[in-house]
């Protein structure tokens, strides 16, 4: 029996993650992610054991969620891109004849352009988390505060992690711009962390890829 890297959870369908796409949602192990942002809904709200769907019930969903008029498949997390068997999960859901899309927070360039090439997905959404300044110096110690918390729930990290994701997430930036897919999008989370005017320097750094900027929702602290 061979397990697929997809969770063994409820697949949400939805026209709203990729706007006027009837998608479905797909999670790789939500406990892995590089990232510990403030209040992580998908790590925060999971339970489970970390079960995997066999590829015969993966193959079984599919076709009931094909029934349902679901064309493009998204994949999200924990952070997809860390999962080692990503690749095979996508080649087996494109042989499915699916568009497939990647939720990813942008921090690994490297695999990101590696499933362009191979032309195992259609598109990403990347999360841009904080203003990604063309001079990491410029960013002012209280900044540096506020985004050592947005990123990592924790102020005492070293400034070079701040950095070092700014670099990563702008390469990735600029690899999803250039690859032109048609599901790519930018998002960022209206984090209370983050001021007005941050917000808007990320929006005005976005220009042929859609940016969406979604509400932050407080974690409901469970039992
Ligand atoms: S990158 Fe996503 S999954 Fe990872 S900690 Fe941040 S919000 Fe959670």
């Amino acid at each position: 029996m061979q397990f697929s890297p997809f969770l063994k959870v409820e697949v949400p369908v939805t026209f709203k993650d990729q706007p006027g796409v009837q998608s479905a949602l797909f999670y790789t192990d939500i406990r892995v992610c590089n990232l510990n942002c403030y209040q992580c809904h998908n790590r925060k709200s999971y339970r489970g054991s970390g079960e995997k769907y066999t590829y015969e019930e993966l193959s079984e969903k599919l076709e009931m969620l094909r029934l349902l008029g679901v064309e493009l498949i998204i994949v999200s997390g924990g952070e997809p891109t860390l999962e080692k068997k990503l690749r095979e999960g996508l080649e087996f859901l494109k042989k499915k004849g699916f568009k497939v899309r990647i939720d990813t927070n942008g921090t690994n360039p490297e695999i990101i352009r590696e499933l362009i090439e191979e032309e195992l997905v259609d598109g990403f959404a990347v999360d841009i988390k904080i203003p990604l300044l063309e001079n990491t110096e410029n960013y002012t110690p209280e900044q540096l505060r506020r985004f050592k918390t947005i990123l990592y729930s924790k102020t005492d990290v070293d400034d070079e992690k701040i950095f070092n994701y700014v670099e990563r997430v702008k390469r990735t930036k600029q690899i999803v711009e250039e690859s032109g897919l048609p599901y790519n999008i930018f998002r960022t989370v209206r984090y209370p962390l983050l001021r007005e005017s941050e917000l808007q320097s990320i929006s005005e750094n976005v220009k042929s890829v859609p940016h969406q900027i979604n509400p932050f929702y407080p974690v409901e602290e469970q039992e």
